[in-house]
């Protein structure tokens, strides 16, 4: 049952204390979120929007205590690494593949699928045990780049239309359409800049009024609205399904996909003419001998670097959703992205998961190798400032409790592109991570650009724009300078994209 965990809620006002009570246990006066936004000292009255600070202010135990995503299956219930290889290792590989996730996956999927089959995929744990198990799995077909659209459109084709056709499993794929929210004309603008961009793919777009959309979405606020734009075939990914599907498919092909099989060190030796060049991958059940690695192993991407003398510059951070409790009328909806507010309404069911990108993330810099199937407690403090414009924008979360909390790691890049291609130190070891918060939707286009990469020596598309050697190799050793990066690019990941836009971070003289 909704708010267990917190049967009384005070809110205090200027003039006094009054206890108040939570919906659903109680009297049905004050919903779950409502509180959040109470003890943020933020005060909301629906239709008259935005959200006002004021003195008044909830005070409560933590809201929910229950971590867990809101996925029905996960590869978690598999047993972990104490089990041991689920398969014996083989002496060599044309490619060996560190990290089960979703790059992991989609990489050696590709890559089989190109041709290249004596390929080994080694995952220290179960599958998508790093960050996959708990995306939230959004896939939006339209971005402000013509490769990044490609990219897209080549994972939404893989998850609901080449894996099941190959293997006659369905990936768990839910087509529920995508809807951007405009709040100013500057916004709207963007969005049609989007559309213009997306007809040349054929992809289908609609603007609409604020009437328009509140047809199409009756729970929706639309009191502040100047638009929204529509994408009918956007929808949602289920991690377990899509990893599973994938290696099923590159199985089949000849592929060998290994659990349970934590790689200990990589072993790299200079060549007659000084070239440094990868030579085997070492694990505690056995070394295979290759010449090249690809580094899919999420935040931990920068472990498996420092073990070949490879710099990775991306940072581990906590990102975090929480998952409702039902809300009536909320089926079939389509999935939110409210720029202006920071954060997005996923469907679930017949709930929603909110989340959002904070001015105040918090970084994860002791980064665990233990970590597997594993959350972070959220932390409320920074979490709240996501549920103002959530409930902005659908009221009745107001009064809806919340279930768990979904708070994990991903990395991020000092300008909020993936990390790929061949590192500039050692010949023969590729990276396919720094993934942004993108890296289920944007994994089926970098696999396969990532697998054309390593059997042609270049990818097909223009890749500079996530080419690792796009940054100067002084910078992708500073630590400083990756920091504040990366922190700027993850407050602004919501903010308009105007042409030639420049972070604003600087580094100390
Ligand atoms: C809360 C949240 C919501 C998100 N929502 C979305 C979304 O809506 N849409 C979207 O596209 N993206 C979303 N993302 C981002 C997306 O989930 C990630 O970008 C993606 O899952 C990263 O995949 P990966 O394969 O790079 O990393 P991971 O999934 O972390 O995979 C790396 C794997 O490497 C393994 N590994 C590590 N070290 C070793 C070793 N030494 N040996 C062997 N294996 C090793 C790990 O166990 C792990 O399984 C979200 C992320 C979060 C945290």
């Amino acid at each position: 049952m909704a708010f267990r965990t917190l049967p009384v809620c005070y809110v205090f006002l200027p003039a006094g204390v009054i206890p108040g009570v939570i919906p659903g246990v109680i009297s049905g006066v004050m919903g779950f979120f409502g509180c959040v936004a109470r003890r943020a000292g933020l005060r909301w009255s629906p239709g008259v929007s935005p959200l006002v600070r004021t003195s008044a202010r909830c005070y409560s135990s933590e809201p929910t205590k229950e971590k867990n995503v809101p996925y029905e299956k996960t590869l978690k219930e598999q047993g972990g690494a104490s089990a041991g290889p689920t398969k014996p290792l083989p002496r060599s590989a044309d490619a060996v593949v560190i990290g089960g996730g979703s790059l992991g996956c989609q990489t050696i999927y590709h890559l089989a699928k190109m041709g290249m089959t004596n390929v080994v995929l080694l995952e220290r744990d179960r599958l998508t045990a790093g960050t996959t198990w708990h995306t939230a799995g959004l896939l939006w077909q339209l971005r402000p780049s013509d490769v990044e659209v490609e990219l897209l459109a080549h994972t939404r084709n893989v998850i609901s239309k080449d894996l099941e056709e190959e293997t006659g499993l369905h990936t768990g794929w839910i087509q529920n359409g995508g809807l951007f929210i405009a709040s100013n004309k500057q916004r709207l603008d963007e969005y049609k800049r989007l559309m213009s961009l997306g007809k040349v793919y054929g992809i289908e777009s609609y603007v609409l009024s604020p009437a328009e959309t509140k047809d199409l979405y009756p729970l929706m606020n639309v009191d502040d609205l100047y638009g929204t734009l529509y994408v009918p075939k956007d929808g949602t990914m289920d991690p377990a399904g899509t990893c599973t599907t994938l290696t099923r498919a590159a199985s089949a092909r000849g592929a060998t996909v290994i659990e349970n099989c934590p790689v200990t060190g990589i072993t790299v030796r200079e060549d007659e003419t000084g070239v440094r060049r990868v030579r085997a991958v070492e694990t505690e059940h056995g070394t295979i001998e290759t010449a090249c690695v690809v580094n899919c192993a999420g935040v931990w991407a920068t472990k498996l670097g420092d073990m070949a003398g490879v710099k990775v510059p991306l940072i581990a951070m906590h990102h975090a959703y929480v998952v409702t409790e039902r809300i009536e009328g909320i089926q079939n909806m389509p999935n939110v992205r409210d720029h202006d507010a920071s954060v997005y309404l996923r469907l679930q069911g017949d709930a929603l998961s909110v989340g959002g990108y904070e001015q105040n993330p918090i970084f994860w810099d002791k980064v665990s190798d233990k970590f597997a199937f594993s959350l972070f407690d959220l932390d409320w403090d920074v979490f709240s400032a996501n549920i103002e414009g959530a409930m902005n924008r659908v009221p009745a979360l107001e009064q809806t409790g919340i279930k768990s909390t979904v708070c994990g790691p991903e990395s991020f890049t000092a300008d909020h592109k993936p990390l790929m291609g061949e590192a500039p130190e050692v010949r023969g070891f590729f990276l396919g991570c720094g993934f942004n918060s993108a890296g289920m939707m944007l994994g089926g286009g970098c696999g396969r650009e990532l697998a054309h990469w390593i059997i042609h020596g270049r990818p097909e598309k223009d890749m500079y724009g996530y080419d690792i050697r796009r940054f100067h190799n002084s910078l992708t050793g500073n630590n400083q300078w990756i920091r504040e990066r990366s922190h700027e690019s993850y407050a602004k990941n919501y903010s308009v994209v105007f042409p030639f836009d420049e972070p604003l971070a600087i580094l100390p003289p």
